[in-house]
């Protein structure tokens, strides 16, 4: 029998981002029957699913990206994501009901990505989640966006597979954002450090715009260079490797030495482009991997892992063949992770449930996550 959620009990404690929450509720009080809808609006993807808590499967998966909106500008535009989500989110909660075969009233709980992100994006993700769960009088909560990508190895749970035993060294590298994480278990993870200018897959990406190529670039750069590239392509040019403390990253300067070289190579024929990009690819995953490995060193024994966009890099992957991947889909941007996410909080009493007045941000302080 389903038990109503009417009833709370008010701690006044806090949320994950440190906002006042006005209700928690007591470890396992929900339905058995718990069906979890999460919402991701963080950048230019609308999306949305839904995790069966009870049978520990994900029930649907949908995924409405923007990107053919922002080729023609080169990048993402806010305010078009923005509008894309206001547009698409609708119909992409009906799909994914449609998926799971289920009916708005049989959610039981909403839980959406509240930071860190494109403000314009994530307001209309909160907002209309939070919407949907005040007036179906269902929970709801936020979560870190890149909390969700840090423990989306365990999306394999999902197909009953084994995932990688906790601690981990975990690397975040996505269009936003290089982070390193010690993990000790889920909600239990320490920042190690990240990028001090732009993050890897925005360095594939404006080295792509610095040679005409359509965005995102990281993935066609990571095909091209993988279907006709020799070694000596990749050690054609020798890009410099940021000398900075061992958990820091940074690519700003290789985009300029590729800049520089891309000018001095005018015109640039197909076989010069090959070369710049294959040494370009080089010189953004070496840090990733020298660094993931030097970390690693520090916690002997702990599972290296490694999630975000840029892990779907097939090159990348080639270097750590000891790292556990999730699968490329779940790299990107989704939400299956933030179901995911809000299904294990569940599992260890630690999904609470967000105030009303509960918004989103832009940002997040590492220092004080979880
Ligand atoms: P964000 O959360 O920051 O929006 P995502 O996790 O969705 O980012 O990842 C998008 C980023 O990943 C883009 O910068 C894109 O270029 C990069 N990316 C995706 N696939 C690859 C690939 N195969 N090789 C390198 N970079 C990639
Ligand atoms: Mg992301």
């Amino acid at each position: 029998m389903k038990i109503s959620h009417a009833s709370f009990t008010d701690f006044g404690s806090y949320g994950s981002n440190g906002f006042k929450v006005d209700k928690i509720l007591p470890i396992r009080y929900c339905s058995p029957f718990m069906n979890i809808l999460a919402v991701d609006t963080s950048c230019d993807e609308s999306s949305v699913a839904i995790i069966s808590v009870d049978e520990w499967k994900l029930k649907s998966d949908v995924v409405r990206s923007h990107i053919g909106k922002m080729t023609e500008y080169g990048g993402v535009v806010p305010e078009i994501a923005s509008r894309e989500h206001l547009k698409g989110l609708p119909s992409a909660i009906s799909e994914a009901l449609t998926q799971a075969n289920l009916t708005l009233k049989e959610i039981d709980w909403f839980v959406v990505t509240s930071h860190p992100g494109l403000i314009g994006a994530l307001l209309v993700g909160v907002g209309f989640t939070k919407a949907l769960a005040f007036s179906e009088n269902k929970q709801f909560s936020t979560v870190n966006h890149i909390e969700a990508h840090l423990f989306s190895p365990l999306l394999c749970t999902l197909e009953g597979k084994t995932p990688p035993p906790f601690p981990w060294v975990a690397l975040v590298v996505s269009g936003g954002h290089t982070e390193l994480f010690h993990v000790k278990g889920i909600h239990d993870f320490q920042w190690l450090g990240g990028t001090l200018d732009d993050a890897a897959g925005e360095a594939f990406d404006k080295v792509g715009k610095i040679l005409d190529m359509p965005y995102p670039a990281g993935p066609i750069i990571d095909k091209l260079v993988r279907e006709k590239a020799t070694e000596t392509d990749r050690t054609a040019y020798a890009f410099p490797r940021a000398k900075i403390a061992p958990t820091s990253f940074s690519f700003s300067g290789l985009k300029t030495a590729v800049n520089n070289q891309a000018m001095k190579n005018r015109p640039m024929t197909e076989a010069k482009k090959l070369s710049l990009l294959a040494s370009c690819q080089e010189a953004i995953l070496d840090p990733l991997v020298d660094k993931v490995r030097l970390a690693q060193k520090d916690f002997p024994g702990a599972a290296i892992v490694v999630t975000g966009g840029v892990a779907c890099n097939s090159r990348l992957r080639e270097k750590l063949p000891e790292a556990y991947f999730p699968k490329p889909s779940h790299c990107t941007d989704n939400a299956a992770m933030v179901a995911l996410l809000g299904g294990l909080l569940y599992k260890e009493g630690k999904l609470i449930h967000a105030s009303w007045d509960e918004s989103a941000s832009p940002s997040w302080n590492p220092d004080v996550t979880p």
